[in-house]
């Protein structure tokens, strides 16, 4: 028999569980064919079973949008929240509950617009959890309206003459932040890195930024077009404490080495968006996490108890 942190107390069989890829799946996925959100929930699935996770101690968390679908698709605890607060909420579990594995899965409007407050401290807060952004360039749940990382030009339903502002750069707003302790970037179109990337983060003891360049075949079909056809416009960050991938090094001959532990120098790699550069900006394990400054002892389930008698007894007549 052995003890959550949260007083659980689960069999021995229980721990001696093996799970397979059906264990994660849940409802049957009904984003658009050739959406690159399918790519990522496979890509997320496949590390669950790699991984071994719990299903009943894993958390996804979304806010509002076609990837803010996700919890519903795996088979694990989740929490399909509302426009921009995935964060909050995610960080609220995570510090009453640090035994759990927490994922959070938003769009470009999601976190960049309405939840960039929360972005931006929750990098700050750095608790352990994984922070998928998925990058498509649009509003797509709600048909088309220019997010703010649409390139400008590109014209939408709210900008039909083209987006009017250069799109913001998820990277370096992310590596701005205080205490942001890993930054990457992946595309779901080169699914070996996709995956290779999702592992490096899950396994990184803090908050795990991850942009993933998202293919949305109905609204932004051009954004990426280029990129999938042509290797040579996409270039790997290389190292040997990055996210290392060797089976597609062939394919994508351009290859930069990168220091991860180069704050100043990812930030000015950041910057560029030609080439698209994908690997590991940033990474530094020994950023302070919060909830382990705001750690309270974990309690006992007799004490648990004991200090709900108390509290009932304060009502007794
Ligand atoms: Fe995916 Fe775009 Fe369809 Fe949304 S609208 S499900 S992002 S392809």
């Amino acid at each position: 028999m052995s003890e959550l942190s949260c007083g659980i107390r689960l069999a021995d069989d229980e721990d001696a569980r093996t799970f397979e890829l059906s264990d994660y799946e849940g409802a049957r996925a009904r984003w658009c064919p050739g959406c690159g959100d399918h790519s990522v929930l496979t890509a997320m699935q496949k590390l669950l079973t790699a991984e071994q996770l719990r299903p009943e101690s894993t958390v996804f968390v979304s806010g509002i949008g076609c990837s803010s679908r996700f919890p519903h698709y795996m088979k694990t605890y989740g929490f399909h929240g509302i426009h921009g607060r995935a964060l909050p909420v995610a960080t609220g579990i995570k510090l009453h509950r640090p035994d759990l594995d927490v994922f959070v899965v938003m769009g470009d409007g999601d976190c960049c617009s309405i939840g960039a407050a929360h972005w931006v401290h929750a990098l700050r807060y750095n608790p352990d959890m994984v922070v998928l952004l998925l990058d498509n360039g649009i509003y797509g749940l709600t048909k088309n309206q220019t997010s703010p990382t649409t390139p400008q030009g590109l014209p939408s339903n709210t900008q039909p003459r083209g987006s009017f502002l250069p799109a913001l750069n998820p990277l370096t707003v992310s590596l701005g932040v205080t205490n942001a302790s890993f930054v990457a970037q992946t595309a779901e179109f080169v699914p070996a890195h996709l995956y290779a990337t999702l592992r490096a983060a899950y396994r990184h003891k803090g908050l795990s930024f991850v942009r993933v360049l998202q293919r949305c075949p109905i609204y932004t079909p051009g954004i990426y077009a280029d990129a999938v056809k042509k290797p040579a416009l996409v270039e790997l960050l290389v190292h040997e404490d990055g996210i290392p991938v060797p089976e597609i090094e062939g394919i994508y001959k351009q290859h930069l080495h990168h220091d991860p532990r180069d704050l100043h120098a990812a930030r000015r790699l950041a910057e560029d968006h030609d080439p698209i550069r994908l690997g590991l900006f940033y990474r530094d394990e020994n950023r302070p996490r919060y909830e382990d400054l705001r750690r309270v002892a974990p309690k006992t389930s007799q004490e648990r108890i004991a200090l709900l008698n108390a509290e009932l007894d304060r009502y007794a007549v």
